[in-house]
């Protein structure tokens, strides 16, 4: 296929690497010329404005920062400019509300399109074995698939227009909410004069059990190696867990959800990356719950 991706930084730089693997042609665009320079070495075709990079594609891919740049790329280029027929995926992390609207705009205007975040960071992009939550009508799924399949493990439809979304930022609440938990439970572990390798032996086969502790332990040299056992570098930065929580409390006001657990989550990464924290993996919150203010 031919097929644009719009966004081509830390995550879409890989993915759409990926895609010219799978043997597509990949026309690129994207503000910053690193990224188009990276983009030519992986084989893309690099474009200066959107509306060359959409003109003749079968697919459009789009790999943002955010919901009101993402309305922005759509409502004034893709909408205007990609060929009747292409199939438009945003693999972007944002909102509900706007993936909502540039969905219908773009149905309005005649396409199909899902949206389609991810789980996984950089190494799962650049791998091709990212998650992708994908919301949109059986028939736009069905187009989108086989794309997604060609960056990713995993492929599920969560639902209709915006359900990618939802399950994306339900998922990351909730695993903000139990990283916080397994910290501070091992925190205080410690403080009780628990041996934490044995702790671990003991919580991860009883029911305190989580993701969090047994794939992610934020315990340096407990568990499998994680972010913890390398200085808390690499991993899902704070700063974009952060973003993932601010979307999922606007998500919560919106449909009048009460979540306690994923507001104290959400202040507590907030004051966390106040402090200079941003760029270290989420695990590193055991810092300060080990060590109160
Ligand atoms: P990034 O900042 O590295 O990349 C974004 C790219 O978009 C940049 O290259 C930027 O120049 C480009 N861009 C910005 N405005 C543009 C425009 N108007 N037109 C064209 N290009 C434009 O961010 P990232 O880490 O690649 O994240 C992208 C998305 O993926 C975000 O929504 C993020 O929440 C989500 N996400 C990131 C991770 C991660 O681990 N980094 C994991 C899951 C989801």
């Amino acid at each position: 296929m031919k097929i644009a991706f719009i966004g081509l930084g830390n995550m879409g730089g890989g993915m759409a690497a990926n895609l010219v693997r799978a043997g597509h042609a990949v026309n690129a665009f994207d503000l910053s010329s690193e990224a188009l320079m990276r983009a030519q070495e992986n084989g893309c075709a690099t474009f200066t404005s959107v509306r060359d990079a959409v003109a003749g594609v079968d697919a459009v891919v789009s790999m943002l920062p955010n919901g009101k740049i993402v309305a922005r790329v759509f409502e004034d280029d893709v909408l205007r400019h990609a060929p009747q027929g292409a199939i438009l995926l945003d693999c972007s992390t944002i909102d509900v509300g706007t993936a909502r609207q540039v969905m219908a705009d773009a149905v309005t205007a005649g396409y199909d399109m899902v949206d389609a975040p991810v789980s996984g960071g950089i190494a799962a992009a650049n791998a091709g074995t990212l998650t992708f939550m994908v919301g949109g009508t059986d028939a736009a799924f069905a187009r989108a698939e086989p794309i997604l399949s060609d960056m990713g493990k995993a492929v599920i439809h969560a639902g209709a227009s915006g359900a990618g979304q939802a399950a994306k930022i339900c998922n990351n609440m909730l695993l903000g909410a139990s990283m916080i938990a397994t910290c501070e439970t091992f925190a205080m572990a410690e403080k009780l004069g628990l041996d934490l390798q044995t702790f671990y032996d003991i919580s991860s086969k009883a029911s305190g059990q989580n993701w969090s502790m047994t794939s992610y332990c934020p315990v340096p040299g407990v568990g499998p190696m994680t972010p913890a056992d390398n200085a808390y570098q690499g991993g899902f930065a704070t700063a974009l867990m952060l973003k993932d929580l601010k979307l999922a409390m606007e998500a919560a006001v919106s449909v009048h959800a009460d979540v306690p657990m994923g507001e104290r989550a959400a202040e507590l990464y907030a004051q966390f990356d106040e402090a200079g924290n941003g760029a270290l993996d989420f695990s590193a919150i055991i810092q300060t719950l080990k060590h109160p203010a």
